[in-house]
């Protein structure tokens, strides 16, 4: 039978690129005087493109605790919830990636939203995340153990060629496998490595090639539990050695709006994966994994949307249908 790969349609939405940390990678945050909150009527417009697309997913990122930065607190938080909103009344569901979260923040935003995520990118302490408050391995520890004890269906990953080793990567998934099997939340795992992009402090780093990354990838399915999935995304490196060895699903592809985060790397179509990937099954997911839609672990204000979309397997059922 042919191996599943599986794949979400997404919009990604930047809501704000103010941030409190100094990533040495970076080329998302902007300075206080120069970043900017995504208005409204332009959240709107992205959020309605992905609906008439027949994307299930609204990704909505931003910097690390912002408010530390500009202040504003409750006005952004409650302005994310309302984002949120827009997303279902369109029919699609939120996957919240907003950083480091208190737990009365978490509780605000969890029933919004279908899943959310943190990536851990490493456990090892590397110079690239000096200025960083919110990259301190046990802060990002906390927020996934967070997530788990509010039984938040959870995404998270590692960055490769930060300045990590290969035993950081094996103690590094070995955490998230700990958490997993403690509270059962984590449903996928990115295995990602890092773009050194030009004017960022890691220009001249050379990024993991598909060989290490592959490995990476194997380590994964070897520490993680079967349930978990190892996500590789498909704009940054060729997916078909990865998931020859072990990755299962491909994350969020959107038909609408570029990789904020990497923007020099557009999505391949789906048409191009479905060649590179031949001998597979490409099959639709939604951004919480059929497990957990089964079992009816979401937010439950997302639980009409989720309904509507999935199919009796848990699988995004074929728009229109
Ligand atoms: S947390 Fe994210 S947005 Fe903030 S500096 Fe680091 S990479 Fe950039």
């Amino acid at each position: 039978m042919a191996r599943v790969v599986t794949f979400s349609r997404n919009v990604f939405i930047p809501v704000t690129d103010l941030c409190r940390n100094l990533c040495g990678y970076c080329s998302f945050r902007r300075p206080p005087d120069r970043s900017r909150v995504i208005p409204r009527r332009e959240a709107l417009q992205i959020i309605s493109q992905g609906a008439e697309s027949g994307c299930s997913e609204a990704l909505f990122s931003m910097g690390d605790r912002p408010w530390e930065v500009a202040g504003r607190r409750e006005e952004l938080l409650h302005y994310l919830v309302e984002l949120c909103e827009l997303a279902l009344e369109a029919g699609l569901l939120p996957h919240t990636n907003a950083g480091i979260l208190e737990e009365d923040e978490l509780r605000l935003l969890a029933p919004y939203n279908a899943s959310m995520g943190l990536m851990l990118e490493t456990t090892a302490q590397v110079p690239l995340h000096l200025g960083s408050p919110g990259k301190v391995p046990r802060v990002r520890i906390e927020h996934l153990e967070r997530a788990g004890r509010l039984q938040i269906p959870f995404t998270t990953g590692l960055l490769l060629g930060i300045g990590e080793s290969r035993e950081d990567r094996a103690a590094s998934l070995e955490v998230i496998a700990r958490l997993h099997r403690t509270h059962g939340h984590i449903q996928e795992v990115i295995i990602q490595g890092l773009d050194p992009k030009p004017g960022t402090e890691a220009q001249s780093l050379t990024p993991p090639g598909i060989q290490e990354l592959a490995q990476t990838v194997a380590l994964a399915r070897r520490i993680l539990p079967p349930e978990v999935a190892v996500q590789v995304p498909p704009n940054l490196a060729d997916p078909r050695p990865l998931v020859k060895a072990g990755a299962s699903d491909l994350g969020g592809i959107s038909p609408v709006t570029p990789d904020w985060i990497n923007p020099r790397h557009p999505w391949p179509s789906l048409e191009r994966l479905r060649e590179r990937l031949s001998g597979c099954t490409l099959r639709e997911r939604l951004p919480v994994y059929p497990g957990y839609v089964l079992a009816g672990k979401y937010g439950s204000r997302a639980a009409p949307v989720v309904a509507l979309l999935a199919d009796g397997d848990g699988y995004r059922r074929p728009p229109g249908s």
